[in-house]
């Protein structure tokens, strides 16, 4: 039996576990953190799946990859709750994008990002009058008489998904090692709490914690706001565009709301500061009344990975395969970039 090491157990770490375990390797997944994922970008993340909104700022690529994700996630969710018993929601219902009078501009400009970046999409960006926004969001509706509507978009529940791969993870018997701190991974081989080991391969999906081995992989500081909002009742992501600011609302159950992020070119871990809470909660308090109420749950920062061109990439060679990059779109892609790096384990990391 080929014997597997995973290191990181974040979005990409998990979903290779599971995969891969369940294609017959004898899998071990080592992590610096607890299975509760509190080391991770992915339990910090707002999970959303919006191929439109980050084209606009990305490569055609993202755009093209992240459709994929639409029909992945429910597929695999699918199969998770069947396995797990474990219910992950998530909205494929489309979001919705807003400005204030003042800043009407930004919404013509997303428009025009658009239309040069994914022509041959525009026709799904349906203009939104107060009628139709009424009818996706009522409670929108005094604050702003008109909008976006972007159909191919969604979101899921990222602490849900996390917690489902883990309980599938070791229901398939992947020998899972909290708390263990991995470095000089090499091929066949790791050091771990500073003791060697060998393997038939080894993953590595250490997301930020991968500097070591990719030099010009860079962490981008991004901090998120998890609110409990029982005045407030969206159903969808909500985008505000501002030309300082940009705030978005992802749902999650029972009137939870994850209001993100900040975007800083920094490697640094401490706390949100209190300038992005300001500056987010201002933002906030501007789309809907209703959050004045809300009590913050959590504040979280983490460093999202990226490369120079901000894209995934997908390693394979003799016993190692690196998979790392997924930067602002780690729900987004990581469909297209786990089966990628599936088809270049089989191709690259074994003898022919
Ligand atoms: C504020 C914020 C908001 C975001 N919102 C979205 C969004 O709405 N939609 C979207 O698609 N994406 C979003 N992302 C991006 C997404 O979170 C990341 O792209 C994704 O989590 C990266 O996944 P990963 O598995 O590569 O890394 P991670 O999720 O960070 O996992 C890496 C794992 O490796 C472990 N590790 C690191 N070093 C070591 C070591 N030496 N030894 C052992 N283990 C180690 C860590 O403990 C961690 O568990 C957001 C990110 C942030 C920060």
């Amino acid at each position: 039996m080929r014997q597997v090491a995973v290191v990181g157990a974040g979005i990409l770490g998990r979903l290779l576990a599971w995969k891969l375990s369940a294609q017959g390797y004898v899998v071990t997944l080592f992590d610096k953190g607890s299975r509760d994922g509190e080391t991770t970008a992915a339990r910090v993340a707002a999970s959303m799946l919006a191929p439109y909104t980050e084209v606009a700022s990305a490569e055609r690529q993202v755009f093209d990859w992240g459709l994929m994700a639409l029909r992945w996630w429910p597929e695999q969710i699918a199969a998770l709750e069947a396995q797990t018993g474990r219910a992950v929601s998530y909205g494929l219902d489309g979001s919705v994008v807003v400005a204030h009078e003042l800043d009407k501009s930004t919404l013509q400009h997303f428009q025009q990002q658009l239309r040069a970046v994914v022509p041959d999409y525009i026709e799904r960006v349906e203009r939104i009058d107060a009628e139709r926004l009424t009818e996706l969001e009522p409670e929108l509706a005094p604050r702003f008489r008109d909008g976006l509507f972007l159909p191919d978009e969604g979101y899921l529940d990222n602490g849900a998904l996390l917690a489902a791969l883990a309980d599938a993870i070791e229901q398939q018997g992947v020998c899972w090692q909290p708390h263990s701190e991995v470095t000089d991974i090499a091929p066949h081989s790791l050091r771990v709490n500073g003791q060697a080991q060998t393997f038939d391969c080894v993953v590595d999906t250490r997301g930020v914690g991968a500097r070591d081995a990719l030099p010009e992989l860079r962490g981008v500081r991004g901090e998120v706001l998890w609110l409990r909002a029982p005045e407030v009742s969206l159903s969808r992501p909500v985008r505000l565009m501002h030309p300082r600011y940009k705030l978005y609302v992802a749902p999650r159950p029972d009137h939870r709301y994850v209001i993100g992020a900040t975007e800083i070119e920094s490697e640094s871990m401490a706390p949100v500061t209190v300038r992005s809470h300001l500056e987010l909660l201002s933002a906030l308090y501007s789309l809907h009344s209703g959050f004045a109420e809300a009590t913050v749950e959590h504040a979280w920062s983490h460093c999202r990975p990226a490369m120079p061109n901000n894209l995934p990439i997908v390693r394979g060679q003799h016993g190692l395969l690196t998979v790392n990059g997924l930067y602002r779109h780690g729900y987004l892609l990581s469909p297209y970039v786990v089966e990628t790096a599936l088809q270049a384990f089989e191709r690259d990391c074994w003898e022919s």
